[in-house]
């Protein structure tokens, strides 16, 4: 497509994210004002953008309401995406926003309203969640205020278009707020397993059209997706790393190398954490499936032998009257024991296993 020399404004109230539909409640909250002042503009053509299946009343003359054909999407950041609705097409980026098109004026909710703070909804393990409004210029800190950990405090996660991990030691570091979404990760989160989600996010919102951009995040997921089963190589972070600043470089849009931000930043501030899954096989926060494992506490097993009817795997060797043990080899860790002990015998454990017979013993009592 080429440039279109209309001097048109756009505003976009369509959210990034479906859990953060921060434009679509302020679209919401001030129709009326936002209508109002989009018509005080002196331009050609004054353009609303809208998530699919938004019904809006009372438009005056002289703004087009335009539906988007999905209700939230990375893409909508994008200013040639934005441009690609407005002509009733698909939001698919052309060009990156700092190539844009002089005479389109590209204006979000929030500014039309004037807003000098920034809404953004918070997510993961804050003990407040949902809406907060933020200083624009802030420090985790501040953040952290407000919301506060449910467990001991691990680092945060900014989403798009910011994409980026801060952890504990840089809680005074200024930030500027551009994104809708922050989660907050305690020491029950695992960072292998929220990148591996947070990549599997950019890996779906990726149109497709640039190599570096689709093929590059596709294969940022695989990598981490390996690691999460066992299969990590020594090689994979730093093949990772040259991936994402070739991703930097070439992705055709911002959601490419965002994409490829989210990385360098996971493993800026947790390599070490990273690399424990790779060299040691080792979740220190237990939560990668395939780095667990189950075992039948000696003092609390009663013998009942219901956790054997439970393995479909044949795992469990035991019978009633008997402390019941796991056989390591067999297991597949599924937890489906765990659930059926009511006697809350069986635990999972991370690197420090703890000490069980080796074979099934009568119980003392
Ligand atoms: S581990 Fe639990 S379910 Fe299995 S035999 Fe012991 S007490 Fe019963
Ligand atoms: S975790 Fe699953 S496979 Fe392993 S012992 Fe328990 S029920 Fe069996």
């Amino acid at each position: 497509m080429g440039v279109r020399m209309k001097d048109i404004i756009i505003c976009n109230a369509v959210p990034a994210y479906e859990e953060a539909p921060v434009s679509l409640t302020l679209l919401k909250e001030h129709t009326e004002e936002i209508l109002n002042t989009l018509m005080k503009e002196t331009v050609n053509e004054c353009f609303l953008i809208v998530p699919k299946n938004q019904q809006m009343k009372d438009i005056p003359e002289g703004i087009r309401v335009m539906e988007a054909p999905t209700t939230s999407g990375f893409a909508y950041g994008n200013h040639s995406a934005l441009l690609k609705v407005t002509e009733n097409e698909k939001a698919i980026p052309y060009c990156t926003n700092g190539q844009l098109l002089t005479e389109s004026s590209f204006v979000t909710v929030e500014e039309v309203l004037g807003i000098d703070k920034k809404k953004v909804c918070i997510g993961g393990k804050a003990r407040i969640k949902g809406v907060c409004e933020l200083n624009k210029r802030t420090t985790p800190e501040e953040i952290l205020d407000v919301c506060k950990s449910q467990g001991t405090f691990k680092g945060m996660f900014f989403g798009h278009p910011m994409g980026r991990f801060i952890s504990a030691s840089n809680l005074k570091e200024e930030i500027l707020l551009t994104t809708d979404y922050i989660e907050i990760l305690d020491d029950s989160d695992c960072i292998l397993n929220t990148l591996l989600r947070v990549i599997e996010r950019y890996d779906k919102e990726s149109c497709g059209r640039c190599v570096f951009g689709h093929e590059g995040t596709a294969q940022l997921r695989m990598i981490l997706t390996d690691i999460t089963l066992k299969k990590g190589k020594a090689s994979d972070i730093e093949l990772m790393l040259a991936l994402s600043h070739e991703m930097q470089q070439q992705s055709l849009c911002e959601i490419g190398y965002t994409a490829a931000n989210v990385m360098i930043s996971a493993v800026e501030t947790f390599q070490s954490e990273l690399e424990e899954h790779i060299t040691k096989k080792n979740c220190m926060a237990g939560v990668c499936s395939k780095f667990v494992t189950y075992h039948i506490l000696a003092d609390m097993c009663t013998g009942c032998n219901e956790c054997v009817d439970a393995c479909e795997e044949d795992a469990i060797l035991g019978k009633r009257k008997f402390i019941h043990v796991i056989d390591q080899d067999e297991c597949t860790q599924c937890g489906a024991c765990l659930k059926a002990c009511e006697e809350e015998a069986i635990v999972k454990a991370g690197a420090v296993k703890p000490r069980c017979p080796k074979k099934p013993i009568p119980c003392k009592n």
